[in-house]
């Protein structure tokens, strides 16, 4: 057996390992999903605590018996949800009690309260309720102010450790979960928890591997500030996680590496938070007072014009958003040796010399029609291409992927959104496979 991790501190005495243990068959058996685990590590996370563990074990008393005993060694805390009810499958009670060798006893206060919100409601109260008034003997009840279960709280000694081990087990029930939590949980951790500032960057245009190739040491493992990279629909987004022991430092630290990753991805990080990619165009459109045309086939099948009508900007910046379905906007021919969409490129070409001719437009979005191309390989790939006209160049980028065409569409539609995106704040930007031609 290898050697648990040492507790990690920050600044000293400072604990920061937690652990959840989400208990009940209904989760491992599928039909119902643990959303406990998500909300109380959120929780937990805003609090400077760093989440090492989820576990969902079955109602089996062995196996939660050695779950419970083994977290001391590993984490600070441990929240259980989970297996509080009064019925014979419900077994937190016991497993706490035989992994602390702390027997079970009636607590008299928690008894009167199950008595007292029985006779409040009118009802009798079924014998097996009883059992919910049960602890460990060494342990505190946590006061359920919203349904009959009590919660129990346990500090577990640790001969290695200045600080006990604390582990609050709490009702399955989503709503009183979260209540018990904040009420009772929450007063009762430790204050020392570092501090967190968490927060996000979103890019558009290089792949996951290589952000991750550009970033370098700073998405190294257990560097603090930790950043993580998840990929989206095309989008790739950068979670920057600080902690420190005290926040301005913290959101010090946060800066310095936001700053850090803007620097190395350059122009292809377009905003933080939940921004999305059209509405930092929009944006950039409405400051400028220009407007835009978009002229889709089915490679973004009236994602872009979708996307732009749902923003209140729109109505000052969006020209016009149409899907064209006519039979030579969407020749792609996919027997074509050479290039499907040379027909389409000439057409592009020639409508918007005649569009900017007769309008005043800051620019044209432009897609084709897609069509599937069998490989050698037996890949089935989508052809697709965007166009981005302004005043002075046309752009073209080849969209073609294989796989699901909601994916491809959305990323055609960001490819388009993104140049000329790029082309406002970013002129020299150059994008893969992209040509360009002079109007
Ligand atoms: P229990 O406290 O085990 O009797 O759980 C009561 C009910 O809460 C279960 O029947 C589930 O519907 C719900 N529940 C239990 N655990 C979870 C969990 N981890 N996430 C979401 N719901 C849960
Ligand atoms: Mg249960």
């Amino acid at each position: 057996m290898s050697a648990p991790n040492p507790p990690r501190r920050l600044n000293g005495n400072r604990l920061v390992r937690a652990e959840i243990l989400a208990i009940g068959s209904e989760l491992t058996c599928g039909s119902r999903l643990d959303t406990n685990s998500q909300w109380l590590s959120r929780e937990l996370e805003a609090l400077g605590w760093t989440v090492v563990r989820h576990t969902t074990l079955a109602d089996e008393l062995d196996a939660i018996v050695a779950e419970i005993s083994a977290a001391p060694q590993r984490s600070d805390l441990l929240l259980i949800t989970g297996g509080l009810g009064p019925t014979l499958d419900d077994l937190t009670r016991d497993a706490l009690a035989q992994a602390f060798a702390s027997p079970l006893e009636r607590d008299p206060v928690s008894l009167q309260q199950i008595r007292d919100l029985f006779a409040a409601r009118g009802r009798s109260m079924p014998e097996s309720n009883l059992r919910q008034a049960d602890r460990p003997r060494e342990s505190e009840s946590l006061f359920n102010s919203c349904g009959t279960a009590p919660g129990i709280l346990m500090r577990i000694p640790r001969t290695d450790h200045a600080h006990p081990c604390l582990i609050a087990a709490l009702p399955g029930v989503p709503a009183e979960m979260r209540v018990m939590f904040q009420e009772q949980v929450l007063p009762q951790l430790p204050a020392s928890s570092a501090r967190l500032v968490r927060g996000v960057l979103r890019s558009f245009g290089f792949g996951e591997s290589e952000a991750e190739q550009r970033l370098g040491d700073l998405t190294a493992r257990g560097r603090n500030p930790e950043v993580g990279i998840t990929a989206s629909e095309a989008v790739i987004s950068l979670w920057v996680s600080s902690r420190s022991a005290d926040a301005e430092t913290a959101e010090q630290m946060f800066q310095r590496t936001a700053a850090e990753i803007r620097d190395r991805l350059g122009a292809a990080v377009y905003g933080d938070g939940d921004i999305e990619l059209h509405e930092v165009l929009l944006q950039q459109l409405h400051d400028r007072r220009l407007q835009i045309s978009v002229l889709e086939g089915t490679t973004t099948g009236g994602q872009i014009g979708m996307w732009f009508s749902a923003d209140h900007r729109s109505s000052t910046v969006l020209e016009q958003a149409a899907l064209l379905t006519d039979s030579d906007w969407n020749k792609a021919d996919s027997t074509a040796d050479n290039d499907p969409f040379a027909d389409w490129k000439k057409q592009v070409v020639s409508s918007c010399d005649r569009i900017f001719s007769a309008r005043s437009l800051g620019g044209i979005l432009l897609s084709s029609g897609c069509c599937d191309q069998q490989q050698e390989s037996g890949v089935m790939l989508r052809r697709g291409q965007i166009a981005v006209a302004t005043p002075d160049l046309i752009r073209f980028v080849d969209v073609s992927m294989s796989g699901n065409l909601r994916i491809f569409r959305q990323r055609a539609a960001r490819t388009a959104i993104n140049l000329l995106r790029l082309h406002y704040s970013a002129p020299e930007w150059e994008v893969p496979g992209m040509v360009k031609l002079p109007r």
